[in-house]
């Protein structure tokens, strides 16, 4: 007979078997600046006016993808946690913590190790092996072999205009300046929707997720292209916070490292009063002692 070893609800964070807490954040985001979400080479279209070109729906309406959402919450994570001194991979192909070899496992990857528990049943063993050796941003935004814990929808602009400006096009392989481009960009005071969701995310990984969009939100990270230009402001309005388990005014700590929160949820509120309203939250994550990963030491 297999041994067997029966996982108990411990570790939320990374497990898909379990549903402990549904999160939702949702609300506004308005370009502050000229915002451009481009395409990459190869992909313009001939009838339109520009040479850099915004991503658009089949509509026409400029869309910034939930993936570059993810890529600016994942970059931004990174920051936060290295003032925290916190180690973070880069999420790149290869390079992520599923990636790593590990001394004390006979120098094998940690995704081999993990199919191995898997192969042989040790559910317990493969998720506390996940939990022991990847990163924040690992176990919440995911990569190319771990469930990410958070998806963020494409959004849609709602109300848009769009405008154009000429630039000096430079050759990034000759690095020679030659024909002016037009550049594409969606103006500012357009608006779009933004709707996160996240499965099991404990009080410390929302008040990470919280921190990156007051980041966002205060002009400290850009969205897009052209940044050295002044593009990519936003900020955000009419913010929601709903979470599934909410009871007695009550957020419970639901892993080890975790803390009970109180707080009132926001709803459909400024910036401003969402941030003000969820502080005990980025307090939770400011306070949290990250155990993971594991053996790293952060450079
Ligand atoms: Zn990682």
């Amino acid at each position: 007979m297999l041994a067997m070893t029966e996982p108990k609800n411990d570790f939320p964070l990374i497990r898909k078997d379990i549903l402990v807490r549904k999160v939702k954040i949702y609300g506004k985001v308005e370009t502050l600046s000229p915002l451009k979400v481009g395409k990459g080479g190869g992909e313009t279209n001939p009838l339109s006016p520009a040479t850099m070109q915004i991503i658009r729906t089949y509509g026409g309406k400029p869309l910034i993808p939930g993936s570059s959402w993810k890529g600016v919450f994942r970059s931004t994570g990174e920051k936060i946690a290295k003032v925290k001194g916190v180690y973070t991979c880069t999420g790149l192909s290869k390079q992520t913590c599923m990636d790593r070899t590990l001394k004390n496992y006979k120098n094998r990857k940690v995704l081999e190790i993990f199919q191995d528990y898997l192969a042989s049943n040790n559910i317990s063993e493969a998720i506390k092996l996940v939990w022991d050796y990847t990163c924040i941003n690992c176990k919440i935004f995911g990569g190319p072999s771990i469930y990410s814990a958070v998806t963020i929808l494409d959004s849609i602009a709602e109300k848009f205009k769009i405008g154009y400006r000429a630039m000096i096009a430079v050759n990034r392989k000759t690095g020679a300046t030659s024909a002016l481009a037009k550049v594409e960009y969606v103006e500012p005071g357009s608006i779009f929707p933004f709707t996160l969701i996240g499965n099991n995310l404990p009080n410390y990984a929302l008040g990470y997720i919280i921190k990156i969009m007051r980041y966002i939100n205060e002009g400290m990270i850009q969205v897009g292209g052209n940044k050295s230009r002044g593009f990519g402001f936003v900020k955000f309005n009419n913010l929601t916070l709903e979470v599934s388990d909410y009871s007695g005014g009550k957020l419970k700590a639901l892993d080890e490292i975790d803390k009970e929160v109180k707080i009132e949820l926001p709803k459909n509120e400024k910036a401003e009063d969402f941030f003000d309203k969820t502080k005990e939250l980025e307090g939770c994550f400011d306070e949290v002692k990250i155990p993971f990963p594991k053996n790293t030491v952060h450079s």
